[in-house]
């Protein structure tokens, strides 16, 4: 079917527009761009039911551009006012919005302009971007809200289109009130867009408030996509230590290539597993739901430009499950919500096996993005295969082809690792974690820009922190981190390339328009022999 996509030079895009969809390196449409772009350029309303990743934020924002775009330049001559406005419940959401939409404007940056007022700047510095009335304007309804009471933005008599993604969430962030307030200020006809992930009660709510006559597009996406892009895997280990020797083996003999994200049950397990790899000289940090926002993002955003190619994660860091109707956090807009975006995830390997078929699709679904190739392993042990069994059945495993294949990976082949692996386990004790987590929050302290007026006031706090006990964390042995040539098994010399003997490039940021190199993946060109000498098969 994707073959058949109305392609972008066919929906009667603005040149300069195609320029910039040129330069991101989009070939095609996705499916939901395929279906909601010309319906949105024909003026209506849609519901659209679309996840992150899936493509959702250009399936509003070039029908957006290209609104504004022919307006400016067939319409009569009007005053510059803001006509565009997307809600979204987080900051983090507002900045990636942002930046979207500005990749999709630059070769008309000078005829549309846009704004993001969730951003850290103080409200002057918004207030005057405000006042040069931006054609777009982003934000949380809550920030949004409190520059229309305040007189800052004004869109009764400008606003043309209204956007609201993440619906879903809008709501459950506890921005019901500023949400109705919001809509007061808005004019009696406008053309909207609302994205959600789910279509729940509270997105059937905003539809009465703010669609009209929309047409609703349930796109009939699979939860993952097919067995063409993602490949899915199952390891079945006898034992705990199982699970660390093959992840130890897949790492250190990068036959996990490209960038890729661990995901663990809790925060504790992460740092276990950090300081286990950090035995190995293996650099991963873990991204810890306790850490600020502001932390978490940038951990991400240095993974996407290449500093390190693995995260630790929870489910609980990357998402945040959803407040009580009309309960609000205490910084609503702060939360991580599913919009996170990790960029170029070449395989995600569920170490825990997943609390249950959602998180598992969750976990997955940060891999195979946006028409990139994607590997899944999930690590189970035997008292966890009916919990297994149930995921599966929940991906709707009743089909001939199974979901999860078995990947068989000789063990014995990696026996020689066992010792060292069996070293580095015992060196990551409970005070090392402990002491792990608690240098990074103190980091954190010490960094933190809202304690910084507390430790100028307070210096001998700050002494405190800066001087007490020095941690120890695992003490790392530096023979670990190499590995000789008789411990790689026969077959894999020559394709393995032992993590320490890489020379490590520079990560480059990744640049407008250019694609990601990505390295080729050794789990997917495996071939099996059948004979011993074989290490892994993806059967
Ligand atoms: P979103 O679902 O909007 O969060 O988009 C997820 C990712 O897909 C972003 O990194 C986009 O840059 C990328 N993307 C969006 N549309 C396309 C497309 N037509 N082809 C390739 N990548 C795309």
């Amino acid at each position: 079917m994707e073959d058949e996509a109305l392609g972008f030079e066919h929906m009667g895009l603005d040149p300069r527009l195609l320029q910039a969809i040129t330069e991101l390196g989009w070939s095609r449409p996705t499916l939901i761009q395929e279906k909601a772009i010309p319906l949105a350029l024909e003026g209506k309303d849609l519901l659209a039911r679309a996840r992150t990743g899936s493509g959702k934020t250009a399936a509003y924002a070039v029908p957006l551009l290209q609104h504004l775009l022919h307006r400016k330049e067939t319409g009569p001559v009007v005053e510059q006012a803001v006509r565009g406005l997307v809600l979204v419940p987080t900051k983090e959401l507002a900045r990636q919005a942002q930046t979207m939409i500005r990749q999709l404007a630059a070769y008309c940056a000078r005829d549309v302009r846009v704004v993001d007022v969730s951003a850290a700047e103080d409200s002057a510095a918004q207030k005057a971007l405000l006042m040069e009335k931006p054609d777009v304007v982003v934000g949380t309804p809550s920030r949004v809200h409190s520059h229309l009471q305040q007189g800052g933005l004004h869109l009764r008599d400008s606003l043309e289109l209204l956007v609201m993604d993440e619906a879903d969430l809008l709501f459950s962030f506890g921005f019901e009130e500023e949400l109705k307030s919001l809509l007061c200020h808005l004019p009696r006809i406008y053309q909207a867009f609302l994205m959600s992930a789910t279509f729940n009660e509270d997105v059937q709510a905003l539809k009465e408030l703010v669609l009209h006559n929309p047409v609703t597009l349930k796109l009939q996406e699979s939860q993952l996509p097919g067995p063409e892009r993602l490949q899915q895997f199952q390891v079945l280990c006898e034992a705990e230590e199982d699970k660390f020797l093959l992840l130890y083996a897949l790492l250190k003999l990068t036959l996990l290539r490209g960038k890729s994200l661990l995901f663990v049950n809790t925060v504790e397990r992460g740092y276990r597993l950090r300081l286990f790899l950090e035995q190995f000289s293996i650099p991963a940090c873990v991204l810890n739901g306790e850490l600020p926002l502001r932390s978490r993002c940038h951990i991400i955003s240095q993974f996407n430009q290449g500093f390190y190619d693995c995260i630790i994660a929870t489910d609980g860091a990357i998402r945040r499950e959803r407040a009580p109707r009309g309960e609000r956090a205490a910084d609503p807009e702060a939360g991580v919500a599913r919009g996170i975006d990790f960029h170029n995830v070449a395989a995600v390997l569920n170490f825990d096996l997943p609390p249950s078929p959602e998180a598992y699709v969750h976990r997955a679904g940060r891999t195979a993005r946006a028409g990139n190739p994607g590997t899944t392993l999930t690590f189970v042990l035997p008292a966890e295969r009916p919990q297994l069994a149930r995921i599966v059945e929940a991906l709707g495993g009743e089909s001939a082809e199974p979901i999860l294949q078995n990947y068989q990976f000789r063990m014995e082949e990696i026996e020689g690792f066992r010792y060292r692996c069996r070293d580095a386990m015992r060196s990551v004790t409970k005070q090392a974690i402990r002491e792990a987590r608690l240098k990074e929050i103190k980091e954190e302290l010490l960094h933190s820009e809202k304690l910084k007026t507390y430790f100028e006031d307070n210096p001998r706090d700050l002494q405190l922190l800066r001087h007490d006990q020095p941690l120890h964390p695992a003490v790392v042995k530096p023979h670990l981190s190499h590995v000789p040539d008789y411990l790689i098994p026969p077959t894999l010399r020559g394709i393995a390339r032992p993590h320490g003997k890489r020379k490590r490039k520079r990560p480059v940021p990744s640049q407008k328009g250019s694609k990601t190199h990505r390295p080729k993946n050794p789990l997917r060109t495996f071939k099996y022999t059948g004979k011993k000498s074989s290490a892994a098969k993806p059967s």
